[in-house]
């Protein structure tokens, strides 16, 4: 006669019994690498179809590793489900913005300081900047709020022309002084026009340029200190991939390096534009934001001037990660 016990160990010596009472023993073992390896090579995969520059799906995907290895799973979780609740969170994390900008609460407070509130709108050329600008005054002027813009791309011919039509179509105020003048002294003349007839916010566009041009980002840098804007909006397309990451940390670094400001300015907001021609691949958001750390305050998502929305976090992380 076999006793309990006996009974018991023969039975786990063998079939479904034995693989049972394995996986569930398995399962209480801290994780390794190895176990995390696959799944982790799905999810960058998985990220980077999305069009998340692949150095920053790796770099996630190690993070997220440093955060499992050593953890013990619960009985019958796993580990893929592991790996996507914890990119889960670093998504969420990412994406929520750290300080949270309020254009409009900010804007009524510049105006009982009696000063308009100045937004600088930067990015390469064909991205979208003066459309979107348009959009944010459209935006303001809904808000009841005062709006001039600053015609402050003296380089690309037909660029002043561009904003006027603009202007004229929003029926706003537009401050311009042709070409081949320092825009930075421009957008000083706009800012203090601006105070004169007491209108509440100055849009300067400039001149798009490609971060590695050092004479335009100088030109740029200079526009910064000399007027000192309350927020520098960098503008960028929702169809790049990993050449985001490149013109994001070069434009900030430079910003950054010609500053001549006792603390430094940068990037301070992201518009993400053409985000309506992307489908699933909002990488470009996820991109902008790593390398940055400036969230993204509006998204371009059309060309009419109502087409311009919030940053919608939950339903990117949704994206990225189905
Ligand atoms: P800029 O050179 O950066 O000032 O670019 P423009 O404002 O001239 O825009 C370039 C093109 O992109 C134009 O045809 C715009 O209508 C288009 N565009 C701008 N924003 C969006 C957007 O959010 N969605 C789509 N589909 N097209 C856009």
């Amino acid at each position: 006669m076999m006793d309990q016990d006996e009974g018991m160990r023969s039975a786990a010596k063998s079939g479904w019994f034995s693989s049972l009472f394995r996986s569930i023993a398995g399962s209480n073992a801290a994780l390794e690498m190895s176990d995390l390896d696959p799944a982790l090579k799905a999810l960058k995969d998985r990220l980077m179809t999305k069009n998340v520059a692949e150095e920053i799906a790796e770099k996630l995907c190690e993070s997220v590793a440093a955060s499992l290895v050593g953890k013990k799973l619960g009985s019958f979780t796993r580990i893929s489900s592991s790996v996507q609740a914890a990119m889960e969170d670093a998504l969420v994390r990412i994406l929520t913005p750290r300080r949270s900008i309020d254009v409009l609460r900010d804007v009524h407070a510049a105006k009982e300081r009696g000063t308009p509130y100045v937004i600088v709108f930067v990015g390469v050329n064909g991205v979208g900047k003066s459309t979107n600008l348009a959009k944010v005054a459209y935006w303001l002027r809904q808000h009841d709020l005062t709006v001039m813009l600053a015609a402050c791309d003296t380089f690309r011919s037909g660029a002043v022309e561009q904003l006027r039509t603009h202007a004229r179509r929003l029926q706003i105020p537009i401050f311009e002084k042709g070409y081949e003048r320092d825009p930075a002294v421009v957008a000083k003349g706009a800012i203090q026009e601006a105070t004169r007839n007491k209108s509440d916010v100055v849009l300067v566009d400039t001149a798009g340029r490609m971060q590695d041009n050092e004479p335009l980002m100088r030109a740029l840098s200079k526009l910064i200190n000399l007027n000192n804007p309350d927020l520098v909006l960098f503008v960028g397309e929702a169809l790049v991939g990993n050449d985001a990451v490149d013109q994001l940390t070069k434009f900030s670094q430079k910003l950054t390096d010609l500053s001549t400001a006792p603390t430094a300015r940068s990037i301070d907001g992201i518009l993400l534009t053409k985000f309506d021609t992307i489908d699933d691949k909002v990488g470009a958001a996820l991109s902008m934001v790593y390398v940055s750390g400036a969230p993204v305050m509006f998204v371009g998502c059309g060309q009419s001037y109502t087409d311009l929305k919030k940053l919608n976090v939950k339903s990117i992380v949704n994206t990225l990660l189905e």
